[in-house]
């Protein structure tokens, strides 16, 4: 299949953080890398190929170097499984006028909030169900893949005003309708526990009181597509930031048979959108610490970890912004990059990137190696822009690396629009840094 073709497909089915991580997993699997888990005893070889999930929403795949770890260091590719969604309250539903069922949500992240509205939405998620015991909850990933749910906007004739600037509550203007239901089917689901449980209870086939939480979010039920003259663009949901986590993960198979002294990540963490501050966060320990663990292994001692941090490298992979055609003045005069210019360096004077002229340097260098043309964005210098995993990354190990992403249209929209050869470049940029 056709890289771009499999990445569209690959953004279908990664409706969710969770769903994301069961994609990488899925495709991990059918390439030979098998599952490490936290709590077991590792044994590590040169050439291994694995993985680890953490809290089922972050993933971390590796191989091993050929040669010793405090030598070879650590090449790795980061980016992250989030994306700006609602999420489902606890005990959503609220019920109005004819039956109407609406729901309460919470908004996870900065998503343009009016993009919402008027789309089919579907549910996905983690439900978690009664275990063997109170710490042994049983985990089912559920991804509904059907039009269930749609936020309606407030008719114009209720706000004349509405296309001169429309403040939205998240609590008031965003709750998502289910449809209408009668009393007696009203009472139905209240007795198990609600509709969305209900639901719930009828997709995975368990009784509503075995449910004992879930962590659900909405995502817009519309497939990934080729758009533009020439077919040069695509358009989906959740581009920033699955689109960098798959280039990375196609470069790791592509490359997986090709011996490489320095041992390759592939890490893809969780709750980038919301500051990274979680276990499985970039702000977190648990890249560092799979690290560590990894020199432990391999009968490395205390000090290698250095050495080998040293010698690593990161390219934090999170898109970046595209010059717009109908904004020129909040660009910066001189770097603006373009889709369909190549991957994107990301610089910022105050360092809220990680990019310094030396990775810089490396990255061009990677790029130039691969044939493939590189980019810069740097703010318009009265913008403040936003950050990313690069930097928090480096506050939890001491890594030279770059903040790089491809240049997007409407980053956090629900449907934000990316370039095809801007995508096939970074596979090809990504192969080269993972190439040895
Ligand atoms: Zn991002």
């Amino acid at each position: 299949m056709k890289q771009i073709e499999k990445l569209l497909e690959w953004l279908d089915r990664s409706t969710c953080n969770f769903m994301a991580v069961a994609t990488i997993r899925r495709e991990l699997e059918e390439a030979g890398f098998r599952e490490l888990k936290q709590e077991d005893k590792w044994e590590l070889n040169p050439g291994d190929k694995y993985f680890m999930v953490k809290n089922d929403s972050a993933i971390f795949a590796f191989i091993v170097g050929e040669s010793d770890l405090s030598e070879g260091g650590f090449r790795i590719v980061s980016a992250h499984s989030d994306s700006p969604c609602f999420k489902l309250k606890p005990n959503p539903e609220i019920i109005g006028d004819g039956g109407v069922v609406s729901l309460n949500v919470e908004k996870y992240g900065g998503g343009i909030l009016y993009t919402w509205f008027d789309r089919p939405l579907s549910i996905s998620g983690r439900v978690l169900l009664r275990g063997s015991d109170p710490f042994s909850p049983v985990t089912k990933l559920i991804d509904l893949q059907r039009p269930i749910a749609t936020i309606p906007h407030l008719a114009i004739h209720f706000n004349r005003g509405v296309n001169e600037g429309n403040p939205l509550s998240v609590q008031k203007d965003m709750k998502p309708v289910i449809g209408y239901f009668s009393r007696e089917e009203i009472e139905e689901a209240l007795a198990e526990g609600g509709f969305i449980k209900k639901i719930l209870a009828e997709e995975l086939g368990v009784r509503g009181a075995d449910i004992l939480d879930y962590e659900l979010n909405l995502y817009p039920f519309e497939r990934a597509d080729l758009v533009g003259v020439s077919e040069e663009y695509f358009q989906s949901a959740r581009i920033d930031d699955l689109s960098m986590a798959f280039a990375g993960l196609e470069a790791l198979l592509c490359e997986a048979d090709t011996p490489c002294d320095a041992t390759r990540i592939l890490a893809v963490f969780d709750n980038e959108e919301t500051g990274s501050g979680t276990k499985q966060g970039a702000a977190s320990p648990v890249l560092r610490d799979m690290m560590e663990r990894m020199i432990a292994v391999m009968g490395g001692e205390s000090e290698d970890i250095y050495r080998a941090l040293a010698r690593s490298f990161m390219i934090s992979a999170d898109d970046a912004h595209a010059w717009h055609p109908n904004y020129n003045e909040k660009y910066d005069p001189t770097n603006h990059p373009v889709i369909g210019g190549g991957p994107v360096v990301k610089i910022n004077a105050n360092c809220k990137y990680m990019t310094d002229g030396l990775s810089a340097a490396v990255f061009r260098s990677l790029c130039e190696q691969a044939g493939v043309e590189c980019q810069y964005f740097v703010n318009h210098a009265d913008v403040a822009g936003g950050s990313t995993l690069g930097n928090i990354s480096s506050s939890q190990f001491d890594i030279k690396g770059v903040d790089m992403g491809n240049a997007i249209w409407a980053m956090h929209s629900a449907r934000e629009t990316a370039g095809v050869t801007d995508h096939l470049d970074a596979i090809k940029v990504f192969r080269k840094f993972f190439e040895g």
